[in-house]
């Protein structure tokens, strides 16, 4: 196989499983408001947030907008009246302290860090993808992470990436993309010239295509290898 020098990670899904971090964050904010979050209200605020995050991927909406509105819409499903600018604010700050892994993650960090530079390309609000990677024990494997708020547009955008490599001068032939979203990371790789490698149970089979897939992170290890 042609022969990396950077692999540029996605965080959320790819890294840290972020489905517990938000459950936990979810169950943690809501309950000093007396209201029990479980997996039936937790899927409800995953459709909201995910809606409008992909508005956000394709320049619908700003980013300063999205956590007032993915409250206001949740506490409406809800029925509850509170400031949603507060409770996102407290959900935020309870977000900031989960870092779930995903399987196998820290070992295969560890053992590529040994050949390859890794960076975290993540949207994602700055202190709270900080404070994750920091608490995940990852850090050491890492040469650095960009996020959508520090580029000031998000994947798949061409400007994201644009920041990306002003700001680490690495040569985009020599990087492979890693990440479990078509929309965000494939998308932004295809378009931006870059190698992708996508991490699904399922090979896709919709008009955006990685150049590699694999079933879970620590197949890497034996696809780049080859
Ligand atoms: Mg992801």
């Amino acid at each position: 196989m042609k022969k990396y020098e950077n692999i540029l990670f996605d965080l959320d899904m790819t890294l840290l499983d972020f489905n517990t971090c938000e459950y936990n964050a979810l169950k943690k904010t809501f309950f000093s408001y007396g209201v029990e979050i479980d997996g039936e209200k937790h899927k409800t605020y995953a459709v909201i947030n995910d809606g409008l995050w992909k508005r956000l991927e394709r320049g619908e909406i700003v980013k300063k907008d999205l956590g007032p509105m993915r409250f206001k819409m949740f506490l409406d499903y809800l029925d509850i009246s509170e400031d949603p600018s507060v409770i996102d604010k407290q959900y935020k700050d309870n977000l900031s302290l989960e870092a779930v892994l995903m399987d196998n993650v820290k070992e295969t960090c560890e053992k590529l860090s040994k050949d390859y530079n890794l960076y975290v390309i993540t949207n994602g609000t700055d202190y709270i993808q900080k404070s994750r990677m920091k608490l995940s024990g990852l850090n050491p494997f890492f040469k650095g992470m960009i996020t959508s708020d520090e580029a000031g547009f998000p994947k798949p955008q061409k400007e994201f990436f644009d920041f990306f490599f002003n700001k680490t001068k690495a040569d985009k032939s020599s990087c492979l993309i890693v990440g479990d979203s078509l929309t965000s990371d494939i998308l932004g790789g295809v378009n931006y010239g870059i190698d992708t490698c996508l991490i699904s149970d399922n090979k896709p089979s919709g008009e955006i295509q990685p150049d590699y897939y694999v079933k879970s992170i620590d197949f890497l290890i034996n696809l780049l290898q080859q």
